[in-house]
C-alpha cells in the first residue's frame, strides 16, 4: 500500500529511530541545523561510500583531495563571492517573513522557470507581472529585493584589532581548482582528469530549510574534469548520465527524477543542468552538473599571480583547460534517499509495518542479529562478533521476535539471523530477507559470503 508521504513521516520516523535529531535540541533546537544519529550516521557515510566508490575508485582518471575549510580570503574574491555571490532576498511587509526571490518565483512557476540566473530586476518585474503574493500570509507587500551574502563570516588573530577576516567556505570545488596543478604534478594526470571532494560547506541560508533540503551546514560530494574544449560538451553530456544513474543505481525511481535544463546561465557558464528529484515538497534540485568554461582556474591565475597553464605533454601545447563541475550534496541525496525508501505495508495478517527498503549498501547495518530467547544470548553474541567483522550489525534481544523484526525494518536493515535452539544443535540460524520476509535456513558458515554477496554496490 502507498500512501501520501509527507516530510513530517520522515522527519517524525528519523527523530524516533535515530537518523536524524533537531541541532542544539535541548536547547530549544537552531535553524536548519541537524544532528545525525546512530542510524543516520551510518546511512550518510554509506551514501559518501558510494559516491567515493563510484566516481573515485572506479575511474581511473579522477582523484581525491580533501581541503581546508578555511583558505586564504584572496580564493573567494577570485571566485566571485565576496563582491557577488548572493541570494535575492525580500521581506514581506505584512507579515515580516524573510523570503528568497528566486525561490518565490520557483515554487509559483511549479519548476517551469529557472530563476537562479534573474538579475533582482527581472525578479521584481516577474513578481509585479504574475501578482505573486507571500507564501506565508498571502499578502501582496513586497520590499524591494536586495542581495544578501551568504558566506559565513570568522576571523584569525590574537587580538581583535589584528584580526583578519575568515570565511567558511561556501562550496568545497574551490579546495579542486586551488590544488589543480599539485594534483596534475604529483599524480603525473593527464588531461581529462578529475579532481574530487567529499566535504563540509557552509551558507546562511534565508530560506525555511524543509529538514535536511537546506541546511546552512552541509556536506557536498563534488568533482571537477578538466577537459580541452573540444572535449567538454560530449564530457558535460557524460557526466549528466553518469549523475542519474548513479542515483538510480542507489534506488531513486526513475519517474521522480528529471533533467532541467537551465535556460539562463551564469556569465561565465557555458550549459548548466540540474537533475530534480520529486521530494514530499515538490520537484527540487538534487544535484548540478555545470559547465564553467575557464573561468575559474583563469581567475585564479589573475588573483594569484600563478600560472594555471597546463602543457601537453605529446604537443607542448600551454592552455588553461575548460571546467565540467558536477556537485550533489550528501545530505539532500540522503533525504531523497529516505523518501524513496519509506513504505507503509498492509501485511497478510492485517497487522502493518513501516519499512525502510534501502539499497543494501547504503543501510545503516546489514544485518540484525537477535537471539529467539535470551537464555541464547551467548552463542548469539558468538554470531555477531563474528559478522561485526565483517558488517555493520546490530543486536537485540527485547521484546517478542515480530517487535523487533518491526524495528528492523524502520531502519531498512536487510537481514536478520535469528538464533533459535537448533542453533545449539546443528549450526544452522534463521536468515530472513527485509523485503519479502521470506526466511530460509543456513548454516553460520555461510552467512558472510551470503550477505556479502547481497550488500554491494556495483
Ligand atoms: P539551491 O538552488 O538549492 O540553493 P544551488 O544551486 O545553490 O542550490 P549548488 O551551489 O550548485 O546549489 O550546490 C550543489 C549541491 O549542493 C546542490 O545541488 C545541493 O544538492 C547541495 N546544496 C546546496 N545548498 C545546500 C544547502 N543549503 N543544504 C543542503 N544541500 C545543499
Amino acid at each position: 500500500m502507498k500512501t501520501k508521504l509527507t516530510m513530517d513521516k520522515i522527519v517524525n520516523l528519523c527523530k524516533n529511530r535515530g537518523f536524524v535529531f533537531p541541532g542544539s535540541e535541548i536547547y530549544g533546537g537552531f535553524a536548519n541545523t541537524w544532528d545525525f544519529g546512530p542510524v543516520g550516521v551510518e546511512l550518510k557515510n554509506n551514501v559518501k561510500k558510494a559516491w567515493w566508490k563510484r566516481f573515485v575508485q572506479e575511474d581511473p582518471t579522477t582523484y581525491g583531495v580533501d581541503a581546508s575549510i578555511l583558505m586564504n580570503p584572496r580564493v573567494w574574491e577570485a571566485s566571485g563571492h565576496v563582491q557577488n555571490f548572493g541570494d535575492p532576498q525580500m521581506d514581506c511587509k505584512q507579515c515580516k517573513q524573510r523570503f528568497r526571490a528566486d525561490t518565490v518565483v520557483e515554487n509559483h512557476s511549479k519548476g517551469s522557470v529557472s530563476a537562479e540566473a534573474m538579475t533582482n530586476e527581472q525578479l521584481e518585474q516577474y513578481i509585479a507581472e504574475h501578482h505573486i503574493c507571500c507564501p506565508h500570509c498571502g499578502g501582496f507587500n513586497w520590499t524591494p529585493i536586495r542581495k544578501f551574502n551568504p558566506m559565513f563570516i570568522t576571523s584569525r588573530g590574537t587580538l581583535e584589532a589584528e584580526a583578519e577576516k575568515v570565511y567558511l567556505r561556501p562550496e568545497t570545488c574551490q579546495g579542486e581548482y586551488v590544488n589543480f596543478l599539485n594534483v596534475q604534478r604529483t599524480a603525473r594526470a593527464k588531461v581529462p582528469f578529475a579532481i574530487a571532494q567529499i566535504g563540509k560547506s557552509f551558507r546562511n541560508e534565508i530560506t525555511p530549510g524543509n529538514f535536511l533540503f537546506r541546511t546552512i551546514e552541509f556536506e557536498q560530494m563534488e568533482l571537477q574534469k578538466f577537459c580541452k574544449e573540444d572535449d567538454s560538451f560530449d564530457i558535460y553530456d557524460n557526466y549528466k548520465q553518469r549523475a542519474l544513474k548513479f542515483v538510480e543505481d542507489l534506488g531513486l525511481k526513475s519517474e521522480n527524477l528529471r533533467f532541467h535544463d537551465h535556460d539562463k546561465l551564469a556569465h561565465y557558464a557555458k550549459a548548466a543542468c540540474d537533475i530534480q528529484y520529486n521530494f514530499p515538497i515538490g520537484w527540487q534540485e538534487l544535484n548540478g552538473i555545470h559547465h564553467r568554461g575557464t573561468w575559474d582556474l583563469s581567475r585564479h591565475q589573475e588573483y594569484s599571480g600563478k600560472s594555471m597553464l597546463y602543457t601537453d605533454p605529446f604537443t607542448n601545447e600551454k592552455y588553461i583547460p575548460n571546467v565540467i563541475e558536477y556537485s550533489i550534496g550528501a545530505d539532500r541525496l540522503t533525504l531523497a534517499l529516505l523518501c524513496q525508501a519509506y513504505d507503509e505495508e498492509e501485511l497478510e495478517n492485517g497487522e502493518s509495518r513501516v519499512v525502510m527498503h534501502f539499497h543494501p549498501f547504503i543501510a545503516p547495518y546489514k544485518v540484525a542479529v537477535l537471539p529467539l530467547q535470551k537464555n541464547l544470548s551467548d552463542k548469539a553474541k558468538e554470531v555477531l562478533q563474528l559478522l561485526s567483522k565483517e558488517f555493520m550489525c546490530d543486536y537485540d534481544e527485547a521484546g517478542s521476535i515480530g517487535k523487533r523484526y518491526r524495528r528492523q525494518d524502520e531502519i531498512g536493515t536487510p537481514y536478520a539471523v535469528t538464533i533459535d535452539f537448533d542453533t545449539l544443535e546443528d549450526n544452522t540460524v534463521t536468515l530472513r530477507d527485509r523485503d519479502s520476509m521470506e526466511q530460509i535456513r543456513l548454516d553460520i558458515d555461510e552467512l558472510i559470503s551470503y550477505i556479502e554477496e547481497r550488500v554491494k554496490f556495483n
